[in-house]
């Protein structure tokens, strides 16, 4: 939890500037004040924003403090060792050989600074991802709070959990690709936040993941990443 104290505060509302969320408000008094509800604990005000020390932080119970895990990068998920809202895997697949030929890895990314997300938003996703049998992967903390995994559901206490963004890793045989992004294009419409679609697969399979790509009618912004390192895992 992230409050400011009321005796400490000089109502300058220099803190204000750099909430990515707008949770910062002033009050009557001129002093500053933080609602809690929109709040993401993502720390950028207790680093940078206070000259005067009047911005205090407690660690939040759970479900709560799943906020400052996807949102503050500084914080570690204790299942994964990784900290911040994924393992932004998609660049570094020649050395962790996680995505096989023959197969294709998906990352969603929901939310950003000015919009985030909420985790019910986060699970209308998963739940179409993973009907249309998307598996996800076991590196990335999202992963870990499902009490679901075949289906894609998070525990309804996290549901109205609000974090400034996080990255859905996954991953599914090439010929089902098309399924997946049909179900994705279905919830886009849907959904109060904003999301991308990042696919990526090995380079002897690209042709036929960007002919799923076209046929769906995406604008695919393609990049190659060239594997110069040793691979890790060898499967
Ligand atoms: S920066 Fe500090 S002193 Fe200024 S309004 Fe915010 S909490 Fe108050
Ligand atoms: S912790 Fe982040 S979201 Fe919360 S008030 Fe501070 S800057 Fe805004």
């Amino acid at each position: 939890m992230v409050q400011i104290s009321k005796s400490k505060c000089v109502c300058c509302h220099r803190c204000a500037l750099f909430c990515p969320v707008a949770a910062i408000r002033s009050g009557r008094d001129g002093a500053s004040w933080i609602d809690e509800a929109i709040c993401v604990e993502c720390g950028v005000c207790v680093r940078n924003g206070c000259l005067s020390g009047a911005i205090r932080r407690r660690r939040s119970p759970w479900p709560r403090s799943v906020r400052a895990l996807f949102s503050d990068p500084v914080t570690k998920h204790r299942s994964t060792g990784v900290p911040g809202r994924g393992t932004a895997e998609s660049k570094t697949n020649d050395v962790t050989n996680r995505i096989q030929p023959g197969q294709v890895g998906l990352n969603v990314e929901l939310g950003r600074p000015g919009v985030g997300t909420s985790f019910h938003q986060v699970q209308q996703v998963t739940r179409r991802m993973a009907k249309a049998g998307a598996g996800f992967e076991e590196q990335n903390p999202l992963t870990h709070l499902m009490s679901d995994r075949r289906r894609g559901v998070f525990p309804r206490e996290l549901w109205p959990e609000r974090v400034l963004s996080v990255v859905v890793e996954a991953s599914l045989p090439l010929e089902e690709l098309a399924g997946v992004l049909k179900e994705l294009r279905a919830v886009e419409r849907k959904i109060g936040t904003v999301f991308s679609v990042s696919v990526y697969c090995r380079w002897a399979d690209r042709r036929r993941m960007l002919a799923l790509v076209d046929r769906r009618r995406l604008l695919p912004q393609a990049k190659v990443n060239v594997g110069l390192g040793r691979a890790r895992r060898q499967r």
